[in-house]
């Protein structure tokens, strides 16, 4: 879920206030030589010296260099990937979000609840130097009465327009039946989605809140639609996203086959709920593993639950480290996401270091390799090899030692372009 007035800014600024102008054509990157530096392995910062060729990095010196990078006593990462946020779905958010997450030294993004036809005017915006890399999961399906439709109508109101639930719907796929699913299969396949989401939320509570009104635009999809809705997706080679609030949903979306679960459970407790719907098992824990399921984090949305209901904030934490200690041991991969649309990853990075569960080596490795792999399979990023993108942020100190410097990159290099301040 996110946060309620952050959500209606975005829906309601889907057509952008301004055009927004495509970048100049690409200039050739310069042959650069990126000396000195402690460079991140994937576990710790070590002495190295990469080329960048054409904005792929090389151990090998090339016969012309056009520009030396001094990078002595500088840690070098790699650019860093939001796996989970909705701040680039509009023309008008996207440029904001651009900026704010190219400074943070993020130069992709998953969107995570976006059809194309919200982006049409845009669309060129992304991918060119200087802009990050976003892919969308193309569709994002939940019942008719279901989340986001009733932050939808809410925000609306907020903004003092009275929108009918059937408006508010044109912002994702209504699905309630396998007849629903049957009329929506042939158009969404048109949208040529690598990644699809679907909306699973309280879904042991189903009966209670079909029968309360006051779930109305909040509730999920069918459970008993999950497995048709992956099958379908599978053969046609596009991947699920499954939004899970408790930890029944978690099981039934990697029972599923689901490839990616969108939240660790334990970001909130819901009304009627308590801790216990949200603690995962051993035993779903070991199929997620077992099944290769990518668990995005999104925790630090706790901060939300817990301001609003400070005494549930021991509980959160206590129940996210318990999750996060079971997902870790049976090796289950995790991409981080933030789900923040003011914030970056860079706040999850740091929340999560917070709840103290991941040696700092190991937490930035997932946050660069692990993330990268899992979100942007088919792309050279998140780690420095040969060929890979030249994408790197310095930094003055360690963030090993000081997690908090992330927040000051002091140089970034896209594709081997050094970015402006
Ligand atoms: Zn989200």
């Amino acid at each position: 879920m996110l946060p309620f007035r952050l959500l209606a800014a975005l829906l309601l600024a889907a057509t952008p206030a301004f055009a927004l102008q495509r970048p100049a054509a690409e200039a050739p990157a310069p042959a650069l030589e990126l000396r000195g530096g402690l460079w991140f392995d994937g576990e710790r910062f070590s002495p190295g010296s990469w080329y960048s060729i054409d904005g792929r990095l090389t151990a090998s010196r090339p016969e012309r260099i056009d520009a030396v990078l001094d990078l002595t006593g500088r840690f070098i990462l790699p650019s860093l990937i939001e796996a989970h946020n909705h701040d680039a779905q509009s023309g008008r958010f996207g440029a904001i979000s651009n900026a704010k997450n190219m400074h943070a030294g993020i130069f992709h993004s998953i969107q995570l609840c976006s059809r194309p036809s919200a982006r049409e005017d845009y669309g060129g915006f992304f991918g060119q130097p200087g802009m990050m890399t976003v892919r969308y999961a193309e569709a994002c399906l939940s019942a008719a009465d279901g989340h986001p439709l009733g932050i939808a109508l809410a925000s609306s109101r907020q903004f003092g327009i009275e929108m009918e639930p059937a408006e508010a719907r044109r912002f994702y796929d209504p699905v309630d039946t396998l007849a629903d699913l049957d009329r929506l299969w042939p158009e969404l396949l048109e949208r040529r989605p690598r990644l699809i989401k679907i909306i699973l939320i309280n879904s042991e509570r189903r009966a209670q809140e079909l029968a309360d009104p006051s779930t109305f635009g909040f509730r999920g999809i069918d459970p008993a639609l999950v497995v048709p809705i992956v099958e379908r997706a599978h053969r046609a080679g596009i991947r699920v996203v499954a939004h899970a609030d408790t930890a029944a949903d978690f099981a039934i979306a990697v029972r599923a086959g689901a490839d990616i679960i969108a939240h660790l459970p334990g970001y909130r407790i819901a009304p009627g709920m308590n801790a216990a719907n949200y603690r995962l098992s051993d035993a779903i824990v070991a199929e997620a593993a077992r099944r290769g399921t990518i668990v995005i984090t999104t925790a630090g949305v706790a901060r939300h639950d817990m301001a609003r209901r400070p005494e549930n904030a021991a509980t959160l934490q206590a129940l996210q480290r318990e999750n996060l200690r079971l997902l870790r041991d049976a090796g289950v991969t995790l991409a981080l996401g933030s789900d923040d649309v003011m914030g970056t990853v860079v706040d999850e990075l740091v929340y999560l270091d917070g709840l103290g569960i991941f040696p700092r080596g190991e937490l930035l490795r997932r946050a660069t390799a692990d993330t990268a792999r899992a979100m942007f399979p088919e792309a050279a990023i998140g780690r420095f090899a040969e060929g890979a993108e030249a994408n790197l942020l310095a930094f003055d100190g360690d963030p090993t030692v000081d997690i908090e410097i992330l927040r000051r990159p002091v140089l970034r290099v896209q594709r081997g372009m050094v970015l402006g301040r």
